[in-house]
């Protein structure tokens, strides 16, 4: 497997040797990644191939049988450290949305860095307006999610994440529920955060954003990471078998 390196850069997720099974199957085998911190890790690879349970592990919401995961250097589990507060460093955004139902677009923001973050009512909310403008969505403050377009409450997610400063930002196909219209949207929040900085793994087949903003793409077959290059060479000449018979189906 050809290795892209960033060696320069300080590693904010690693995984060394992780692997997982639900009963009889395999999920997760010998998988090792690395992912620096600023880099946008593009996960790609047919359905029921492993990445939204490896973007779970990752987010301790799935335990691993055997491996490590370290978030910014801080293996699982660490005693003494609520799984709330390690959470916290994981920003998570669904293909769901996964918005708290009967809570403002504002509450949906703030409530994790006021419970979690034990950051004041006063200052949370000043800092979910501006990350609500930031994705553009400041206007819908006081509504309710399902007030909202799913573009919109996609784009709540990310700042509800971004409000508890994470250290890196997971997107599992966070733009595969929504209406064709509305992906744009989505994917140009996407874009500007990593234009930002931000250290991202994102599960997507949307090849644009993997150009634009993608680093290094890995893909996923039967649980292995079985491929893994730049954006450009891997969507042109992909080498296995297994890449290049899911790509003729997916382009
Ligand atoms: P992907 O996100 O690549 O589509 P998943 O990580 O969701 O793949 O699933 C990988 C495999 O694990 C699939 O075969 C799926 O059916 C299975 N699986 C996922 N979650 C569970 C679970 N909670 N219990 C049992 N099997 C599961
Ligand atoms: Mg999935």
């Amino acid at each position: 497997m050809a290795e892209v390196t960033h060696s320069t850069s300080t590693p904010v997720v690693e995984l060394v040797g992780v692997n997982k099974h639900f009963g009889e199957l395999h999920v997760l085998r010998d998988i090792d990644l690395t992912v620096s911190k600023g880099e946008v890790l593009v996960v790609v690879g047919p359905s029921g191939s492993g990445k939204s349970t490896m973007c779970r592990a990752i987010n301790r919401l799935e335990p691993i049988d055997s491996g490590t995961i370290r978030v910014d250097g801080v293996p699982l589990p660490e005693e003494g450290r609520p799984l709330a507060r390690l959470r916290s460093d994981v920003g998570m955004v669904f293909q769901s949305f996964n918005l708290f139902a009967h809570r403002s677009v504002l509450d949906n923001v703030t409530l994790g860095p006021v419970k979690v973050r034990k950051v004041k009512k006063a200052e949370a909310k000043d800092e979910a307006m501006e990350l609500l403008s930031r994705v553009g969505v400041q206007d819908q403050a006081d509504k309710l999610p399902a007030q909202l377009s799913g573009g919109q409450q996609q784009r709540v997610a990310i700042a509800r994440a971004l409000a508890m400063h994470p250290k890196v930002m997971l997107f599992d196909e966070p733009t595969s529920a929504l209406d064709p219209e509305m992906v744009g949207e989505v994917l140009d929040v996407m874009v500007s955060l990593a234009r930002d900085g931000m250290t991202m793994v994102v599960v997507t087949h949307e090849m644009g954003f993997a150009r634009k903003a993608g680093d290094r793409v890995v893909f996923m077959a039967d649980g292995q990471l079985v491929e893994q290059a730049t954006p450009d060479e891997f969507f042109t000449h992909p080498q296995s078998t297994r890449a290049q018979d899911f790509l003729s189906k997916i382009l």
